[in-house]
């Protein structure tokens, strides 16, 4: 039996879909940082996106995990969307530390997400469950932090899952984006096509 993990990262986002700065960031934190391993957890539903279809919670999933693969430092657990309804990171890291009782959770979120960090839901609680480490953003400057957050600069991807979005259904490439095996999933689950507006 493996040893349990003790450093864990944890990833949140929609995915949808995984791209290469949402791997770059979680390969540069878990170096960084000297995690074991960094969790990747697809949303089931985004508060803030309320409105907003995402494609189903089962294929970005799945994306995550085809991302993933080959990679042991990385890997995707469904716990948001398990538990279903709207997804609250509070739910998130306090189900994380039930199945991996011991370890200290790292959560990873951009320089976008950070700055809305106080609005999330028990926002205070949050640094009770986890250490927070903020990323930078291609195209997002960091938000002022009064606490002490940790900061990690990963290299600049100005990718966004809205702009992989966009270029599927303009008929322009995603390869080099996302990795291959994500750009043959969304072409075979003809995913993204059917316009909806962002
Ligand atoms: P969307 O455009 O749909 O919002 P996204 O690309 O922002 O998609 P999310 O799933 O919203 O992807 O992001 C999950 C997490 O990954 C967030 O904390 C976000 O800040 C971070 N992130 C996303 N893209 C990058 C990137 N290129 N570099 C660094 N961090 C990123
Ligand atoms: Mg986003």
């Amino acid at each position: 039996m493996s040893a349990p993990l003790s450093r864990v990262g944890v990833l949140g986002g929609t995915f949808d879909p995984i791209h290469h700065g949402h791997l770059a960031a979680a390969s540069e934190v878990c170096a960084a940082l000297g995690l074991d391993q960094v969790l990747l957890a697809p949303t089931n539903r985004q508060p803030f996106k309320e409105g907003f279809d995402s494609a189903p919670a089962e294929d970005r999933l799945e994306m995550c995990r085809l991302a993933v693969l080959g990679d042991d430092r990385l890997a995707v657990t469904p716990v948001d969307i398990e538990r279903g309804g709207i997804t609250y990171t509070v739910d998130t890291l306090t189900d994380l530390r039930d199945q991996l009782p011991g370890a200290q959770l790292y959560f990873i979120t951009g320089a976008d997400a950070l700055e809305r960090l106080s609005e999330w839901r028990e926002a205070e609680r949050l640094g009770e469950l986890a250490r927070f480490v903020g990323v930078t953003r291609a195209g997002h400057p960091l938000p002022q932090l009064d606490t002490a957050h940790t900061l990690v600069e990963v290299p600049a991807m100005a990718v966004s899952s809205t702009d992989v979005r966009r270029r599927v259904r303009a008929g322009a490439p995603i390869r080099y984006l996302v990795p291959r095996a994500v750009a043959d999933y969304i072409a075979t689950h003809d995913l993204y096509a059917g316009g909806w507006d962002d």
